[in-house]
C-alpha cells in the first residue's frame, strides 16, 4: 500500500485490515443501511467515492467503509470497537477542508457526522447554542437568525460544512476580525475518545477556571485525539444593520493606510476587511460573467463590512470615511452596496475566488499569516520566482495559469493560490519548500486557518519548535496511544 497522491507515506501495517465480521457488526450497531455505505460485502449499494475525494479533488483515499452514527453513544461503541481492532479512523464533517484531512489516505474507515444533525438548546438571554457536531454551520445560522442571533463564524463552505468540522479546524473565516475566533467562543464541547470515552465537557459557562481548559486541544486537532459529538458556543446577536463597502486601490501601501483608517474610523461597526488582487477579481469576472462593481481596473480591492445596531448612524460612518479616504487619496474608487442584492453581489465578489480557481484546473493553496506590511511581498516573490523558472507565461504551453493573493487583511491572513492546468510535480517543488522557508524569515504561520492535514504536516517544522513538535506528540500519544484517529496526518 502506497497513497497516490504522497508516495512516501506508507500504511501502517500495526493497523487491522476491515473484515466481513467487523461490518456485520457495524451494521448490527448502526442499523439502517444508510448509516453505514460499504464496499466490503456482496450487498453493499450506496456510492462510496464522494467520502474518499476531498474537496478540491486532489486527495483520494481508498476507504471500504463508511460510518453514520447518530448518537455519541454510537459513536463511542464505534470507536471502542475500532481502537480494539487497531482499525484507524477518519472524522468527516461536511468533507469541505482544504488540506486533505478529511478522507482517508489508505483504507481508514471514515466516520461521517452527518446524521449527529440536531440543535439541542438555544438561550436567548446569554446567547448560547448547544448543537449536534453534524450541524450544518448555515442551518445553525438561519435558526440563530429566526431568534435575532448570529452564528459567530461565516465561511465560504458554509452551506456544506459541519460546526464539528469547524471546531476541528478552528476554523476563522469572514468576519474573525470582530468575533474573534473559536478558541473563545466555544464555551463547551462533547467529544469521544478513541477508547471509547465520551469526554462531557460542554459546558455553557463564560467563565470556568477550574483547571486545564482541556476542549481548547479538540479546537483545531483535525479529528487526532478525538471526534467531537457536541458544541456550546456563544452567538452574538444578531446586527440590525449590515453595509457593505467594495474599493478599488492603486497599491498595497495604500491598502495598509485604508485598513488603518477602517480601523480607527469605523472601530466597533467594523465587522470584515478583506483584501482582493486585481487577478483574483478578474477571474471571478471571467467565470461568472458578472460586470465589475467600479468602473476602471485596480492592482488591489478591499471589501469593507460594518455590522451595528442602527442603519443610519452606521450609513453615515460608513460614507463619511468613504469621502475621507477618497478625498486623501487612499482609496481610487469605491462604491457602497444600496440595498440586499449589492450587498450580496458585493460579496460574491470575494467569496466567489475560490470557485472560479476550481474551474480553472489544479490550485496550490497557502493559507498563511506573516506581518501586515509584508503580506503581500509573498505574492510578488512567488510570481516572480515561478517566471523565472519558465512556468508563467502567455500561452497554454505554460504549466501556470494564475498567481492570486486574496484573504484576510484584517487578520494579516493571506491566501496565496497558484493555479496550474493539471497538478504538476515540477511546479510543486519550486514553490515549496521555499514558500515555507520565506514565511519562516517572517516568523509567519504555514497555515493560518486551514490547519495541517495531510498537505502541510511535514512542514510543521517552519512555524512550530521542537520542543513544540514534542509537547504536540506526547498528546498525541496519552489521548490516542494506538495511533487511530487520523493517522498519516498533522503531526
Ligand atoms: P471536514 O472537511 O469534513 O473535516 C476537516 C477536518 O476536521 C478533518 O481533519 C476531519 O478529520 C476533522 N473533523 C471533521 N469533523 C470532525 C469532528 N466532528 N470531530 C473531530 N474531527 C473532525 N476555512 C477557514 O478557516 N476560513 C475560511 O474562510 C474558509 N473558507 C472556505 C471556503 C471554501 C469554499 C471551502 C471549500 C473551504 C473553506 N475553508 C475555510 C476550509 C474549512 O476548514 C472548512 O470549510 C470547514 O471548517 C471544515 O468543515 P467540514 O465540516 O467540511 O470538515
Amino acid at each position: 500500500y502506497t497513497s497516490d497522491a504522497y508516495p512516501n507515506v506508507k500504511r501502517d501495517p500495526n493497523f487491522g485490515e476491515l473484515t466481513a465480521d467487523d461490518v456485520a457488526f457495524f451494521k448490527e450497531l448502526l442499523g439502517s443501511q444508510s448509516a453505514v455505505v460499504d464496499g466490503v460485502t456482496t450487498d453493499a449499494t450506496d456510492d462510496i467515492e464522494p467520502f474518499n475525494s476531498d474537496w478540491m479533488r486532489k486527495y483520494r483515499g481508498h476507504t471500504r467503509l463508511v460510518l453514520k452514527p447518530q448518537s455519541t453513544e454510537e459513536v463511542s461503541k464505534v470507536l471502542k470497537y475500532c481502537n480494539e481492532r487497531k482499525l484507524a479512523v477518519v472524522p468527516q464533517g461536511g468533507n469541505t477542508g482544504l488540506v486533505g484531512g478529511s478522507v482517508p489516505v489508505f483504507d481508514e474507515i471514515v466516520i461521517n457526522t452527518s446524521r449527529m444533525n440536531q440543535i439541542r438548546s438555544f438561550d436567548e438571554a446569554s446567547g448560547v447554542l448547544v448543537a449536534d457536531a453534524g450541524v450544518i454551520l448555515e442551518v445553525a445560522d438561519q435558526y440563530l437568525a429566526e431568534r435575532n442571533h448570529l452564528f459567530p463564524l461565516d465561511l465560504g463552505a458554509k452551506g456544506s460544512c459541519h460546526i464539528g468540522g469547524n471546531v476541528a479546524t478552528n476554523a476563522g473565516g469572514l468576519r474573525l476580525l470582530r468575533y474573534g475566533s473559536l478558541h473563545g467562543t466555544v464555551l463547551g464541547l462533547e467529544a469521544v475518545l478513541p477508547d471509547g470515552t465520551i469526554v462531557e465537557s460542554l459546558s455553557t459557562l463564560r467563565k470556568n477556571n477550574t483547571g486545564y481548559d482541556l476542549k481548547q486541544l479538540f479546537i483545531g486537532a483535525e479529528g487526532t485525539i478525538g471526534l467531537i459529538t457536541k458544541v456550546a458556543i456563544i452567538c452574538p446577536p444578531r446586527p440590525k444593520a449590515v453595509n457593505v463597502a467594495y474599493f478599488g486601490l492603486e497599491s498595497f501601501e495604500q491598502v495598509q493606510r485604508a485598513y488603518r483608517e477602517a480601523k480607527g474610523q469605523l472601530s466597533e461597526i467594523l465587522s470584515a476587511f478583506e483584501l482582493m488582487d486585481g487577478r483574483s477579481q478578474r477571474l471571478v469576472h471571467e467565470s461568472t460573467g458578472n460586470k465589475y462593481p467600479l468602473e476602471g481596473e485596480y492592482p488591489f480591492y478591499c471589501l469593507v463590512e460594518t455590522s451595528g445596531s442602527n442603519s443610519e448612524h452606521d450609513m453615515e460612518k460608513l460614507e463619511s470615511f468613504l469621502e475621507h479616504v477618497m478625498g486623501e487619496g487612499i482609496v481610487a474608487d469605491g462604491v457602497l452596496a444600496q440595498d440586499e442584492t449589492q450587498f450580496q453581489a458585493i460579496w460574491r465578489w470575494r467569496e466567489g475566488i475560490t470557485e472560479a480557481l476550481s474551474h480553472l484546473g489544479g490550485t496550490y493553496k497557502y493559507d498563511v499569516s506573516i506581518p501586515l506590511p509584508e503580506l503581500y511581498q509573498l505574492v510578488e516573490d512567488c510570481k516572480q520566482r515561478l517566471t523565472e523558472k519558465g512556468f508563467v507565461g502567455d500561452d497554454d504551453s505554460f504549466p501556470v495559469r494564475a498567481v492570486v493573493g486574496y484573504g484576510h487583511m484584517g487578520d494579516s491572513n493571506l491566501h496565496l493560490n497558484v493555479s496550474v492546468r493539471q497538478y504538476n510535480k515540477e511546479v510543486e517543488k519550486a514553490i515549496e519548500p521555499w514558500v515555507y522557508e520565506w514565511i519562516q524569515k517572517r516568523q509567519g504561520s504555514i497555515s493560518a486557518e486551514h490547519g495541517l492535514g495531510i498537505a502541510k504536516r511535514e512542514f510543521i517544522g517552519y512555524s512550530q519548535n521542537d520542543t513544540m513538535v514534542k509537547l504536540m506528540k506526547q498528546l498525541k500519544a496519552l489521548y490516542d496511544p494506538n495511533g487511530i484517529m487520523n493517522p498519516y496526518k498533522y503531526i
